[in-house]
């Protein structure tokens, strides 16, 4: 059983750009590693993300910390997470990238495991902009 500290740091140095993993409310540890294993095994030149589990962000995650405790568990890398997926999990480990579409906006991009279509989160630098689609 994993606790949040083990991987989440305080994000008051974290540039509010950094992008946010956002998992649906009541998300535990695990699934929140699970989540952040895929997000960090996308792709390389992800280095911290911050961490939203429903309202709440928690803090900033750094990859060096997923890829130590994933390598220190399980002896598998990253981007082999698919393995790491218990029944019942859930978040499933597709997500999509959401951003403001204002061009320049300097918001952060939100990795989103659930997502309504119809009721998308909106920028908070331009309000009433909802996020759209990047992947
Ligand atoms: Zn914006």
């Amino acid at each position: 059983m994993r606790n949040f500290q083990d991987f989440v740091t305080a994000a008051e140095q974290t540039d509010p750009r950094t992008p946010q993993v956002v998992l649906p409310a009541g998300s535990g540890p695990d699934v929140a590693m699970d989540a952040l294993v895929v997000v960090f095994g996308d792709r390389d030149d992800r280095s911290t993300v911050r961490l939203v589990v429903g309202e709440v962000e928690l803090g900033a995650v750094h990859r060096d910390t997923v890829l130590d405790l994933v390598w220190t568990t399980t002896k598998s890398g990253l981007g082999e997470g698919d393995n790491l997926w218990l029944p019942g999990a859930s978040t499933s480990a597709r997500y999509v990238e959401l951003a403001c579409p204002v061009p320049g906006c300097p918001s952060s991009h939100k990795f989103v495991f659930t997502y309504d279509e119809d009721d998308p989160p909106t920028c908070s630098v331009h309000p009433g902009t909802p996020f759209q689609r990047v992947t």
